[in-house]
C-alpha cells in the first residue's frame, strides 16, 4: 500500500460527475440537463436517452457489465437491482444498450422492503426513479463494475417507499419558504436555498477473526455479554492518539476508494474508545451528503475483511466504553454561497442572520419529540442519555455572543455584540492567538458552531435522510409562519422586532450551555418542561399527532398515509432488531455459555473431591464452586424468563404493543441475563471461556 497515488488523477474518477456531463453531452443537452439538476425543469424523453447513452459508454469504457437503481428503503441501508447492459441481436450475438426509459424508471419488487402496510406482497409494484441531482457512480469489486444510478423509491401508487424521496421534498420546502424570508429582506438575487451537511461517522474496528467467533456480533453487530478488561479508555490515551498500522492501512484504502467516487474523506482520527474511529467528509447538498454518507458505511464495511478487520457501525458495540454516532453538521445557504447561518462580524445588527436562527431555534423547541425520533434507532437508545453521548433532551448551544444578543432581543434593545479576544499562552515564542467567541460544549445535542448546527444526536449505522427532511420540514414550518405573519405587516421593521422578542420569550427555555451529562440538567429540563424520552418507542407517536401530519402535507414532504406507515417501520424494526439479540443471547446463553461454565465447575468440583480425599483444605475451591452455582441458577433463571417474554412477545399482533412490551420485559430481561453472564466470565478459567472477551476484542487491532 505504499505507492505514490495522484489524487487530482483519481478524484471523482469513478464518478459521471459534472465534468464527465460536459465531456461527453452534446452541448445543449448538456445544458438542458443543468437546468433540470440546478432548477428543478421537467426532464424530457429525449435528454433522458441522450443521457444514458453518454452515461452507458461511460460506463463500459471503465469496464461495467451492469447497471443498477441505488436507492435507500425503509431498513436504513441501501438496495439494488443488477441488469446486464446486454440486449440480444437476432444473429445470436449481442450488443450493451441501455434506454432513457432504463435511466428514468426501474421496477424492483417492492413487497419485501418495509412499508408500514403501505404495500401487500399481492400488490409488489414498486417504481425507483432517477434522481439526476446526485451524480450516478461506478461499484467496483473484485469480480465486476457496475453503474449505479441513485434512484428514489416509491409504489404503484406513488407514496414513498423511502428515505431520499422525503429529504428532496424537504429540500425543496424550506428552500421555497426561505425565499419567502429572504424577499421580504429585499433579497431578490437569490433563486434557491441550499440546505448542507456534514456527517461526521464514528465507528469501531476489530480483529476479523475474533469477530467470527462471536455470535452477537455477526447476528446484531453488538456484544450481548463481556465483562470489562482491566483496562477500557479511562486514561483517554485513544483519542487522538498515534494510528496502528494496520489501522492506517485500512484508512488509507478507504480514502482512496472513497475520493475515486469523488467522497472527500478527509479527517480520520482515533476517537473516544479504544478501537474506535472516526472519518469526516468534506461537506455538500443534503442529498448528495446523505448518498454519500451511505456509500461510506459501506465501504467501511466492505473494506475492512481485506486488513483482516471488520467494522462495527452499531451505536452500542461494547457496554462501558463509548458508543458512535454521527455528528450532522447542517447549514443552510443561497445559490451564490451565502451562508445563511453566519453571524459575520456584527451579529446583532444581522437581521437576516438573526431571523434564521430565530426560526431555528423555534423548530427545535416545538418539535423536539420528533427530532428526537429522528435519531432514534434501537441502538442508540444504549447510548442518548447514557452520560456519554447527548442526553435525550433536546436542548440548544448557542454560546456566549449569541446568548448575550438573544437577552438583548428580549429587553427590546439591541446594542452590539460581544468580541473575540486576544489570548496568550503564556510562552513568548507561542504566538498570541485569538480566541473563539465561544467555546465548545461537547455535551451539546444541538450545538451552533460558528456557522451552523451540529446535531450529535444521530445513530452510527442509520442513514442521515431521516435527521435531515425532519431538520428541513421544522424549519421550514417556522420561516413559513414568520413569513406569513411578517407579509402582512405594514411595518416591516417593527413587525420584525415584535417577532423576534416574542420568538425569544417562547422558545429561550430549550436554549441551555451547561453540562448536557449532569443529574442537574435532566431535572432542569423537567422544571422547563422538555421532553425526556429514553427510549425510541417513547417517540413515535410524534409522528403521527395531527399536529405533525399537517406540517408534513402542508409542507408536501410527507401524506398522512405515509406518516402512518412510516410510525409502523419504526415499531417494527425495533421489536424486530430486540427480537433478534434476545434470541442471540438465548442461544448463546444454551450453546456457549452454560456448557463452558458447566465444564469449568466439574473441574473445580473434581479438584475439591481430590483435595478432600488427601485431607487437604478446599475452602476456596468451595466458594469457588459456590460462587459459580449462584450465578448459574441466577442465569438459568432470567434464560428462562427471556424465553418467555419472547413467546409472550410473538402473540402480540398490534405493532405499537408489540414494540411496548418489547422495551418493558425483554431489553430489561437482557440485561438481567447479561449481568450473571458477565459475572461467571470472571469466575471462570479464561481456556474455558468460549467466546473472545472484550480485553481481547478492544485491545488487539
Ligand atoms: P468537529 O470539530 O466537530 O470534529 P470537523 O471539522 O471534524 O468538526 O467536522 C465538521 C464537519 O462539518 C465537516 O464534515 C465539515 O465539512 C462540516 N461543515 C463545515 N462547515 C459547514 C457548513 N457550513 N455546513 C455544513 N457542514 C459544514
Ligand atoms: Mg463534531
Amino acid at each position: 500500500m505504499n505507492e505514490k497515488i495522484s489524487i487530482p488523477e483519481i478524484y471523482g474518477s469513478c464518478v459521471f460527475d459534472d465534468s464527465a456531463m460536459r465531456e461527453r453531452l452534446p452541448k445543449k443537452f448538456y445544458k438542458e440537463l443543468k437546468e433540470t439538476i440546478e432548477n428543478g425543469t421537467e426532464l424530457r424523453p429525449e435528454l433522458a436517452e441522450a443521457v444514458a447513452n453518454a452515461m452507458k459508454d461511460w460506463a463500459i469504457e471503465h469496464g461495467a457489465t451492469h447497471y443498477t437503481h441505488w436507492f435507500q428503503p425503509m431498513t436504513g441501508i441501501t438496495a439494488e437491482k443488477h441488469d446486464a447492459f446486454i440486449s440480444p441481436t437476432d444473429d445470436g450475438k449481442a450488443i450493451m444498450e441501455f434506454s432513457g426509459k432504463e435511466l428514468i424508471k426501474g421496477e424492483p419488487d417492492a413487497s419485501s422492503f418495509p412499508s408500514g402496510g403501505l404495500r401487500g406482497t399481492f400488490e409488489a409494484r414498486g417504481y425507483s426513479v432517477w434522481d439526476c441531482t446526485s451524480p450516478a457512480f461506478l461499484k467496483e469489486d473484485s469480480s465486476s463494475v457496475t453503474l449505479c444510478i441513485p434512484t428514489a423509491f416509491c409504489s404503484y401508487t406513488g407514496e414513498a417507499l423511502d428515505k431520499k424521496t422525503p429529504l428532496l421534498r424537504s429540500m425543496e420546502a424550506i428552500s421555497l419558504q426561505a425565499l419567502r424570508i429572504l424577499r421580504l429582506f429585499g433579497d431578490q438575487q437569490t433563486q434557491k436555498v441550499i440546505t448542507s451537511v456534514g456527517a461526521e461517522q464514528e465507528y469501531f474496528l476489530v480483529d476479523k477473526e475474533l469477530y467470527n467467533k462471536r455470535k452477537d456480533l455477526i447476528f446484531t453487530g453488538r456484544t450481548l455479554f463481556g465483562a470489562m478488561p482491566p483496562k477500557g479508555q479511562q486514561l483517554d490515551d485513544h483519542y487522538f492518539g498515534t494510528l496502528k498500522e494496520k489501522v492506517s492501512a485500512y484508512m488509507r484504502d478507504l480514502d482512496v476508494e472513497l475520493w475515486k467516487l469523488g467522497i472527500s474523506a478527509k479527517t480520520e482520527h482515533n476517537e473516544a474508545a479504544p478501537a474506535q474511529h472516526e472519518l469526516a467528509p468534506i461537506y455538500d447538498n443534503t442529498n448528495i451528503a446523505t448518498d454519500h454518507n451511505q456509500i461510506i458505511m459501506e465501504y467501511m464495511k466492505k473494506l475492512a475483511p481485506r486488513h483482516g478487520l471488520e467494522c462495527l457501525l452499531h451505536e452500542k458495540p461494547f457496554a462501558g466504553v463509548n458508543g458512535s454516532g454521527k455528528h450532522n453538521n447542517w447549514s443552510l445557504s443561497t445559490d451564490w454561497g451565502k451562508n445563511l447561518l453566519d453571524p459575520g462580524k456584527e451579529p446583532h445588527k444581522n437581521k437576516v442572520f438573526l431571523t434564521f436562527l430565530l426560526a431555528v431555534i423555534k423548530a427545535v423547541d416545538e418539535n423536539a419529540v420528533l427530532l428526537r425520533l429522528a435519531a432514534s434507532n434501537a441502538g442508540n437508545d444504549h447510548r442518548l442519555g447514557a452520560a456519554e453521548a447527548p442526553p435525550a433532551i433536546i436542548s440548544i448551544f448557542l454560546g456566549e455572543q449569541l446568548e448575550d444578543i438573544l437577552d438583548q432581543i428580549e429587553a427590546g434593545n439591541i446594542t452590539g455584540s460581544k468580541r473575540e479576544t486576544s489570548m496568550s499562552i503564556g510562552v513568548s515564542t507561542l504566538p498570541s492567538i485569538k480566541k473563539d467567541v465561544t467555546d465548545r460544549n461537547r455535551t451539546s445535542p444541538f450545538a451552533f458552531t460558528g456557522n451552523k448546527f451540529e446535531f450529535r444526536m444521530v445513530p452510527s449505522s442509520d442513514s442521515i435522510a431521516c435527521a435531515n427532511y425532519m431538520l428541513n420540514t421544522i424549519v421550514a414550518e417556522s420561516l413559513k409562519q414568520f413569513a406569513d405573519e411578517l407579509e402582512k405587516a405594514d411595518n416591516f421593521d417593527e413587525a420584525l422586532s415584535l417577532l423576534m422578542q416574542r420568538t425569544v420569550k417562547e422558545h429561550k427555555k430549550v436554549i441551555f450551555s451547561g453540562n448536557g451529562y449532569s443529574e442537574e440538567w435532566v431535572k432542569e429540563a423537567e422544571r422547563r418542561g422538555l421532553p425526556n424520552y429514553r427510549s425510541m418507542v417513547d417517540s413515535v407517536y410524534s409522528l403521527i399527532e395531527p399536529r405533525s401530519v399537517k406540517m408534513f402535507e402542508e409542507h408536501g414532504v410527507l401524506t398522512e398515509i405515509e406518516c402512518h406507515a412510516r410510525a409502523e417501520i419504526q415499531y417494527e424494526i425495533y421489536v424486530n432488531r430486540l427480537m433478534i439479540e434476545a434470541r442471540t443471547m438465548i442461544d448463546m446463553v444454551a450453546k456457549q455459555i452454560k456448557p463452558a461454565v458447566m465444564a469449568y465447575a466439574k473441574v473445580v468440583a473434581d479438584t475439591i473431591a481430590s483435595l478432600l480425599a488427601v485431607g487437604a483444605d478446599a475452602d476456596v475451591e468451595k466458594e469457588l464452586l459456590s460462587d459459580i452455582t449462584l450465578n448459574i441458577k441466577e442465569l438459568d433463571a432470567q434464560y428462562k424468563k427471556l424465553k418467555e417474554m419472547l413467546d409472550k412477545a410473538c402473540a402480540i399482533d398490534d405493532l405499537k404493543t408489540k414494540a411496548f412490551f418489547v422495551k418493558d420485559n425483554i431489553f430489561t430481561t437482557m440485561e438481567n441475563l447479561r449481568k450473571p453472564a458477565d459475572r461467571l466470565e470472571m469466575l471462570t478459567d479464561e481456556k474455558y471461556w468460549p467466546f473472545p472477551t472484550y480485553g481481547e476484542l478492544l485491545f488487539n487491532v
